[in-house]
């Protein structure tokens, strides 16, 4: 079975094909960051305008690529949510159209199963059941995960995601956007001992994440030391990657579970990796993430989720819609 995947619930057009007998057979990705840039964050109608522009010639670049017809495609997954409404229905709108004009299934995808599956198109995919920590730019969340669809939410951020502090901190930086990757460099360059940086909500029992105050923290640490930016990158780095691990610890302690999955954009942090490799190393555990151009935003996370829920019979009616907000703990078992 083929499927083709659709992203475009924020900043990135992604285009995929999955073959559940070849594994995924090709990718493509347009980021719109560079159009963001200029106002210092994601534009939601600038986005959507985007999307339309590029899902067509991506699809197309992509069967170029790949070799593959129009004709081979049995299955269309798209991003229905969660995500900027309007960019959601660039991506429903055209794959639901597009699996209704070849005669085959559609299947409605949510975002964060997309990212939670990622690490299953590595070559040594986790089996079930596993602990998985999102964070992305959107979200930071602990779930049980039983099997495809079979989630429960043990923490998540009452507050910034892990990647949206990323952002904001380098941006008061003044590292520009989108912040992570950017900060996370500049703390290479920092020295990490000058200054210590809250753990938030580690201090009481519990897997929820706050992060907001970290923003703050850095804010107010950086108006002290203007030129001190790459030390405050650095003791804002380790404060996020230590919360992260004390909070995998305990989801692990509390659930008996040996394996960690990790995946969303900040999972391509390299020191994020290395302290929950430790980590499981020390719990006897293994942890699995996404190649790092899987982390973020894709479609081949899309049409993998798709394939297997196509695969298991489920399909949409020939209507559709965008779900801005989609918990997870919503979706159907397979
Ligand atoms: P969501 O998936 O919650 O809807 P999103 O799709 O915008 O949000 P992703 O594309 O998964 O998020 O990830 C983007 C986020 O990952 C950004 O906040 C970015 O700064 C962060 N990020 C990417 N690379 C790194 C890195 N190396 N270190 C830290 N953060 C990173
Ligand atoms: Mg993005
Ligand atoms: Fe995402």
């Amino acid at each position: 079975m083929r499927i083709l995947g659709i992203e475009t619930s924020c900043d990135e057009t992604g285009v995929a094909l999955y073959d559940t007998e070849q594994g995924l057979l090709g990718h493509v990705l347009h980021s719109q960051v560079p159009m963001h840039a200029e106002y210092g964050g994601v534009v939601p109608e600038l986005a959507s305008r985007d999307h339309v522009r590029k899902v067509l010639p991506l699809t197309r670049k992509l069967l170029a690529d790949t070799g593959a017809t129009l004709d081979s495609i049995d299955g269309v997954a798209y991003t229905a949510g969660p995500g900027l409404v309007g960019a959601l229905l660039v991506g429903a709108a055209v794959g639901r159209s597009l699996a209704f004009a070849l005669g085959v299934p559609a299947v409605a995808i949510n975002h964060m199963e997309g990212h939670l599956l990622a690490p299953m198109l590595e070559s040594d995919p986790p089996e079930f059941p596993f602990v998985a920590l999102l964070v992305s730019g959107g979200h930071t969340q602990l779930v049980q995960v039983e099997g495809v669809g079979r989630y429960e939410m043990l923490g998540q951020s009452l507050d910034d995601a892990a990647g949206e502090a990323f952002d904001k901190t380098a941006k008061l930086i003044g590292l520009g956007y989108p912040g992570g990757p950017a900060l996370a460099r500049a703390a290479e360059r920092g020295d990490v001992s000058r200054f210590r940086f809250p753990r938030p909500m580690t201090d009481r029992p519990g897997l929820d994440f706050s992060f907001s105050g970290l923003k703050t923290f850095a804010l107010n640490t950086i108006h002290q030391h203007p030129n001190a930016g790459a030390d405050v990158a650095a003791a804002f780095q380790l404060a996020v990657v230590e919360t992260l691990a004390i909070k995998c610890r305990r989801a692990l302690q509390q659930t008996g579970l040996t394996r960690l999955v990790v995946a969303g954009g900040v999972s391509a942090n390299v020191h994020l990796r290395e302290r929950l490799d430790r980590l499981a190393e020390e719990q006897g555990g293994r942890v699995y993430y996404p190649r790092p151009e899987l982390c973020t935003d894709n479609g081949a996370m899309i049409a993998y989720a798709g394939a297997l829920r196509l695969q298991a019979g489920q399909h949409e009616p020939l209507s559709f819609t965008a779900r801005p907000r989609w918990p997870m703990d919503e979706l159907a078992p397979v």
